[in-house]
């Protein structure tokens, strides 16, 4: 264990627990009493930690105003694991004071990735805003922004950047000399992008939530230090956070765009979802008749992820299936051909939205001059 946790190599962190205690994340579970109607993914502990939700939701349970940050890097495909972060826009969407702010990060894309701003806005609009619409967000009840354009959160990185130490930077990241200048200051655009929602032109000092996975953590515990230093000038409230499990890809650890044969992409078409599927690593036994007289293992079972992060949100009829395969009642071949049947059913109907969404967002967001520039 390096004690860092690298935002940008997408590694899956072994020990989420490990990780708490390290750097002082609060269990979730002992606020999901409180929380009424949750989401499955937080009964089913995948948001496994927290900083300083109570805040957000004595506001929720009020009725108050509060703020939710969120941002997308336009790099490679929509997968799967990016859907978690929808779904809980979704559910916060449905709370009376929220005001939701979504960042298009083509800056990080253009420094991390190589990408040119053009670019990174086409992929921004067809693989990122128009799934997003599509799922079921309202755009129309976001500030959208792309940070290459908003002079806001450039002003303010430039200003937070004042009271941060290269030696800080590189203690939180790893730069190095090498690093290029455009990656050390990224992460104050970063903080921007997170704290800006409380400055004056916007809400102003306002309880506000970052759902993330928790490799993003870095960015969260400079943001909420940084708020600290100019708690004085702007009155910030350090930002609070829920921390998912990031969903591990069908071979590989984690899902990831980079690795396309382990992640369901939601433009899949039919017979590339069934492939992925039927090659997914699984809990079963060498043979038939091995599991069916021992039973399977769900717990390390690729498909069965599926079902517990998406496919069955019914939690009985997940607990049913996870007996049925335990008990060898169920065999790897039919699980998965069920997996298969359930993700087509969802993409069959979610192609159809996507088409309607993908006009609707091109002439919102395609051209430059369409987007927000306030
Ligand atoms: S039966 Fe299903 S859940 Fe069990 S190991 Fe096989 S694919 Fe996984």
């Amino acid at each position: 264990m390096t004690g860092r946790i690298d935002p940008w190599r997408a590694e899956l962190p072994e020990n989420y627990a490990r990780l708490m205690e390290e750097f002082g994340i609060s269990s979730f579970e002992e606020i999901l009493p409180d929380i009424p109607d949750p989401m499955p993914i937080m009964r089913r502990r995948i948001i496994f930690g927290h900083r300083d939700f109570r805040r957000i939701l004595e506001r929720m349970l009020g009725g108050e105003d509060f703020a939710v940050m969120t941002g997308l890097m336009p790099s490679g495909k929509m997968h799967l694991g990016h859907k978690m972060v929808i779904d809980q826009l979704i559910w916060y969407q449905r709370m009376r004071g929220v005001k939701m702010f979504l960042c298009v990060a083509d800056l990080e894309a253009y420094s991390a990735r190589g990408l040119s701003l053009a670019e990174a806005r086409r992929i921004a609009v067809e693989e990122y805003l128009a799934n997003y619409d599509a799922l079921g967000l309202d755009l129309t009840k976001c500030r959208v922004y792309f940070q290459s354009e908003d002079e806001h959160v450039k002003r303010l990185a430039f200003l937070l950047s004042k009271r941060v130490t290269l030696s800080e930077l590189r203690a939180i990241y790893g730069f190095t000399i090498e690093s290029n200048l455009s990656s050390l200051f990224y992460p104050m655009i970063d903080v921007a992008d997170i704290l800006h929602p409380q400055l004056p032109e916007f809400c102003g000092p306002i309880p506000t939530v970052v759902p993330v996975g928790i490799d993003q953590d870095p960015h969260l515990r400079l943001a909420r230090d940084m708020a600290g230093r100019f708690q004085k000038e702007f009155g910030f409230i350090p930002p609070s956070a829920t921390y998912h499990k990031l969903l591990p890809g069908l071979i590989e650890e984690k899902m990831s765009s980079s690795k396309p044969e382990g992640a369901i992409f939601l433009t899949d078409d039919e017979e590339t979802v069934r492939r992925k599927i039927m090659n997914a690593f699984t809990g079963g036994k060498p043979t038939a008749a091995e599991q069916r007289r021992e039973g399977g293992n769900p717990d390390i079972c690729r498909v069965f992820d599926l079902y517990f992060y998406h496919l069955i949100p019914d939690d009985r009829r997940l607990l049913e299936v996870r007996e049925m395969c335990r008990e060898g009642r169920i065999i790897c071949g039919e699980c998965k051909q069920m997996a298969v049947e359930l993700l087509l059913d969802f993409l069959r109907e979610y192609r159809v939205k996507y088409a309607r969404s993908l006009e609707r967002v091109r002439s919102a967001f395609g051209d430059p001059d369409a987007t927000d520039k306030s």
